[in-house]
């Protein structure tokens, strides 16, 4: 099976293993485990951030950022298809009992216009606006990248509105590859970083939430609150660590070959994909006449997986276990079974 349905079905490479197999640990939760510590110190200097905390998940880390940020009855402005809208169970209103201001983004890119018109006025009525959110590379709009000075602009009226900024940057690694914009760049104009290790990094467990100071402080304690808090988590982190120093370069093969891919498929009849939209690791399309769900129930058959959406989309997601000859293969399997089924062919299903 090719398996195009997430970065995160990557394995631990053999010298992944052997990391994490000799590293050091100790008892974390006391701050004293050498491998979460030098990975956490890792991560900071990364970001130019004062700190940084490692997690169990980029869902915790996105939701203890939330915590900190906000109070019950704040709001969050964040684009209406972001992750922790959809796919975090509800946890900003579960675990911080915040309300969500969705905006709409330009695949998931909104600007300093969208957060201005929706800031909530100085008002007992008004739920108090409190935090800004960024998707940085956006899963939903297609891997899209933030251009920087989008970012910058955003920031820059947060600020001013006395606004704090989180970026759910679980793929900025896939942002910073591709723009050649550097993660610090990227992190300096937002107070708060999720980063994700088990994406297109690799590693088999774990995240990251980096900020400054008083931020990380407040962070850890949450991080007890939530039962994010592990014991000789060095085991792991040293995965996270080994994913960090070697698998962010190679983030540009994922991105070659999803473009490959997309560009494929657009030659392919009645598939409609934009491959001048693939920046990153993730392509979506649409098929004519078929939704994505029966797309993807029918190419499986064919040794190729990939995501159906209930909006009519497909996701593909190119990493580290699939290569060039895979994409290849994957392309050709869709152009088989749509041969396969297109009317007055010998196959085509009674
Ligand atoms: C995967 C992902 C998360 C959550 O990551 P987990 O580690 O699975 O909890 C959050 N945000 C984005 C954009 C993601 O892609």
């Amino acid at each position: 099976m090719i398996d195009l349905i997430s970065d995160t079905v990557t394995l631990p490479t053999p010298e992944m293993r052997k990391a994490m197999a000799e590293a050091e640990v100790g008892d974390s939760q006391r701050g004293e485990d050498p491998s979460v510590n030098r990975l956490q110190e890792a991560v900071a200097e990364f970001l130019g951030k004062d700190a940084a905390l490692f997690l169990p998940s980029a869902t915790m880390a996105n939701q203890i950022a939330f915590k900190v940020h906000t109070r019950p009855g704040d709001e969050i402005i964040i684009d209406a298809a972001s992750h922790a809208v959809h796919y975090e169970g509800g946890a900003p209103a579960f675990l911080s009992g915040t309300m969500i201001c969705p905006v709409e983004g330009d695949r998931g890119v909104f600007t300093e216009e969208d957060v201005l018109a929706n800031v909530r006025p100085d008002d007992p009525h008004a739920p108090r606006t409190r935090l800004v959110c960024v998707e940085n590379t956006h899963n939903q709009g297609g891997g899209k990248v933030w251009p920087l000075g989008k970012l910058m602009a955003v920031s820059d009226i947060a600020r001013r509105l006395g606004l704090a900024v989180h970026t759910d940057g679980s793929r900025l690694m896939n942002a910073v590859m591709a723009s050649g914009i550097s993660a610090r760049e990227y992190a300096y104009p937002v107070d708060s970083v999720t980063l994700c290790f088990t994406k297109g990094l690799g590693a088999p467990v774990g995240a990251a939430l980096a900020g400054e100071k008083d931020f990380i402080k407040e962070a850890r304690r949450v991080q007890q609150v939530f039962g994010g808090a592990m014991r000789q988590a060095g085991i792991i982190a040293a995965g996270a660590l080994y994913a960090l120093e070697h698998h962010v370069e190679r983030l540009a093969e994922d991105h070659v070959h999803a473009r490959l891919l997309a560009n494929r498929l657009a030659d392919e009849e009645g598939i409609d994909i934009d491959p001048a939209e693939v920046e990153t690791n993730i392509i979506y399309f649409r098929i004519n006449g078929m939704t994505g769900l029966d797309f993807v129930g029918r190419l499986k058959e064919y040794g190729v997986r990939m995501g159906g959406y209930r909006d009519g989309r497909v996701r593909a997601v190119t990493h580290m276990n699939i290569s060039r000859a895979d994409v290849l293969k994957a392309a050709h399997a869709v152009y088989e079974m749509l041969a396969d089924i297109r009317p007055g062919t010998s196959a085509q299903p009674s």
